[in-house]
Order: C-alpha cells, then structure tokens, then sequence
C-alpha cells in the first residue's frame, strides 16, 4: 500500500466538504482509531459516506435526526470486509475527534490522522479489518515519520468520559503484533 499526495493509491475516494488547513502542516504525528456504524450496529450500507459528506437524510432513520447536522469527517474506513475508502487528504485536518486531548496537548484533530473501523464497541473487529489496519498504518508511517506504532490513540484515550471508542471489542495487542 502506498500513499501518493496524501491519498491512499487505488483506494475509493469520497472527497467530504469537513476539513480545512492544519496549523502546522508537518505535523502529524497522532494516529486516532474510531468505529463507527450506521444506524448503530448496522454494516454494510453507505450511511457513513453520507454523514461524512452532509447528505445523510434524517427520514432515513430515527437515529439519524439527531446527527445529520452534524459536520464530521475521518480520513479514513475500513469497512468489515477490510476495504477501505478515503474521505480527506493526510496533509488536511478531518474533523473527526472533537474536544480532546493527547500527552497535554489539545485539538487532537490539528495534528492526528483520524481511522474509522466499521463496527461497534462490543462487536468483534474482523480479521480482514486488523490485517487492512496494520498495512494501512504501515504506510502511514513510512509516509509520516513523526508517526509511530507508539503514537496510537483509540477515541476514548483522547476524549475520556465523553468517547468511549473503539471500544473493549478492539484488540490492541494483535494490532501492535500485526505491525511488528
Ligand atoms: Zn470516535
């Protein structure tokens, strides 16, 4: 896997209008992981892409009504079959942790590249996203050297007491094994 201009190469793109300009464009050097799944416990459906581009239709769900305002991004899904689409460029800022706070410093989103895994926090990840996961951030890394397999933050870690993903369901250990 290789990243060419801060897009994932061969990767699906849903270019989404929710980021702007890191104050510190060399600066990244966090890497968040988040799940997400639409309505909640629900995969497979393009739900997320629309939230992540402001046209999720509040009829759709009741569920919905409450987040279709809202303007958010990640960089990136692995969805449960390990495929993954891209949402906003690595160099930009995707509006995806929200107050939060990583070794002191806050605005997490200035300087992190936001991961979302399609999933729950009580549902097991599938082996196809822990293995698409590693390769992903792999690359990351080699394309981010102030990225490390040290500096990875799941949601909760940065945002204590308001977030609560990914989850127990996520296995830390078999990442950092998979990216040894
Ligand atoms: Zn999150």
């Amino acid at each position: 896997m290789k990243i060419d201009r801060h897009w994932l190469a061969g990767i699906p793109r849903t270019p989404s209008p929710n980021f702007d300009d890191r104050p510190d464009p060399a600066d990244i050097s966090l890497l968040v992981i988040h799940c997400i799944s639409l309505p909640p416990g629900e995969f497979g459906n393009d739900y997320i892409d629309r939230l992540f581009c402001n046209q999720l239709n509040p009829d759709d769900h009741p569920y919905f009504k409450e987040i279709y305002q809202l303007e958010v991004s990640a960089h990136l899904l692995i969805k449960r079959d390990g495929s993954c689409v891209q949402y906003v460029p690595f160099d930009k800022r995707a509006w995806h942790a929200g107050k939060s706070e990583y070794e002191g410093r806050e605005r997490c989103n200035d300087f992190s590249i936001g991961i979302e895994l399609e999933g729950t926090e009580f549902a097991a990840y599938t082996d196809q996203q822990y293995v698409q996961l590693a390769k992903v951030i792999r690359a990351l890394l080699e394309a981010y050297p102030k990225l490390s397999a040290q500096r990875l933050a799941g949601h909760s870690d940065i945002a204590p007491g308001r977030k609560t993903d990914p989850g127990a369901s996520f296995d830390w250990q078999r990442l950092l094994g998979l990216l040894k």
